[in-house]
């Protein structure tokens, strides 16, 4: 007979399964072993397990599950990305996007259903915050899209296994969904771990991203416990403009961020941070805020992803024209920054960033209170 509150085998990173099964009075090898099965074969079936011996097998199925996040709907859009509706419970949903390309496929994986720090241009911070996700729900992530994915890839006969690095459909993670990954630090990190694990996903630590809007303590407990690839966030060139557009730069300025952007690079594995820039019309994108930034930046080294506004009902904001942003990237590239201008991806799909909205319960009915405020005041 199973317990009516199994453990969830997907919570645990490989250090943390080892300890789990020392309780139960298993060796750490049997830990490995399972964990391979979980992430290297996508089981989620103790009784496949076949090299497990058969008691520890019944003992797991008694007390514990493999059990990843349930989708609720799948849509792929006319660009090849994918994206994954993904049910967390109490009517919540977030969202996982899977971008193929030619030489890599990257996951965008979501942290939080809804998001506390409610920059002014995004759609998950207008649904406010609901809950974090659990481990298990944000490696969970990457165990489903392999699955789907590599079951995808075995139906069609034309492609074949080794075509992209390692043959791995998914070859780079980006914590770059919904939610905050650094306000979701213990969860995030076990999931990172496992995702950098041998016996789990391997990845390299150069193709995992953690993307930021700038809770700097977190940057550095990042930096200390687990240094993947860094992201910001910026968005705005100084203080008053940043307040505005990102607010939690009200506790931590732009002079503290860059501080902690250069502590950062002392153990990141890319020796440049990547700033994330959200181009919006008539906002943030004059040849003055471009120049602004060049002397901002000048001391830590970064490439710019300028990406071009994704606009969503009742937004407020426009995406900058088209001639603009690449007026705005060449100042910055006269300056000798790399800059590229990111491609919208799976907006057909509302899969492109700033678009997972998922159906994450508007706890503050903020979205109905600003329509109502701005119907006041028209
Ligand atoms: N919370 C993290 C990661 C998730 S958001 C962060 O803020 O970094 C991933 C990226 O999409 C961020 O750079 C975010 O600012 C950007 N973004 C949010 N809303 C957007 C929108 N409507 N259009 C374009 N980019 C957006
Ligand atoms: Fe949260 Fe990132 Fe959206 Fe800001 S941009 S509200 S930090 S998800």
């Amino acid at each position: 007979m199973s317990t009516s509150n199994p453990v969830n085998l997907l919570d645990f990173d490989v250090d943390g399964l080892v300890a789990w099964f020392a309780g139960l009075g298993e060796k750490p090898f049997r830990a490995r072993q399972v964990m391979r099965w979980m992430h290297h074969e996508g089981c989620a079936d103790f009784d496949a397990m076949t090299d497990v011996a058969k008691s520890l097998r019944a003992k797991l199925k008694e007390i514990a599950v493999v059990r990843p996040p349930v989708p609720v709907r799948d849509s792929i859009s006319a660009d090849g990305t994918r994206k994954w509706l993904l049910d967390v419970g109490n009517a919540n949903a977030v969202e996982t996007v899977f971008i193929p390309e030619t030489n890599r496929g990257t996951l965008c994986v979501s942290s939080q259903a809804g998001c506390a720090l409610d920059c002014a241009f995004c759609s998950t911070g207008k649904q406010g915050f609901n809950r974090n996700l659990s481990a298990a729900e944000i490696i969970g992530q990457l165990w489903l899209a392999n699955n789907l994915l590599g079951a995808a890839r075995d139906q069609a006969a034309d492609l074949e296994a080794g075509e992209r690095d390692n043959g791995r459909i998914i070859s780079n993670v980006v914590m770059m969904g919904m939610g905050e990954p650094l306000a979701n630090f213990d969860n995030v990190v076990t999931a990172l771990r496992l995702m950098l694990d041998d016996h789990a996903y391997g990845l390299s630590r150069r193709r995992v991203t953690v993307s930021t809007s700038g809770i700097v303590p977190a940057m550095d407990r990042l930096r200390d416990e687990c240094p993947v690839a860094l992201a910001v966030s910026l968005h705005a060139s100084n203080d008053a403009l940043r307040d505005r557009l990102v607010p939690i730069n009200q506790k931590y300025p732009l002079r503290e961020l860059m501080a902690a952007c250069q502590r950062y690079l002392e153990r990141a594995p890319r020796d440049f941070v990547t700033f994330e820039y959200v181009m919006l019309d008539g906002v943030n994108d004059s040849d003055t805020h471009a120049r602004e930034l060049v002397a901002l930046v000048r001391d830590v080294p970064c490439k710019f992803n300028l990406i071009p506004f994704n606009p969503f009902p009742d937004s407020g904001f426009l995406r900058s024209p088209a001639e603009r942003i690449r007026r705005f990237a060449s100042i910055l590239i006269d300056a000798g920054i790399v800059t590229t201008t990111r491609k919208t991806r799976g907006d057909d799909v509302d899969a492109a960033c700033g678009q997972l909205a998922g159906q994450v319960q508007d706890k503050t009915r903020r979205t109905v209170r600003l329509k109502q405020e701005r119907e006041i005041r028209s």
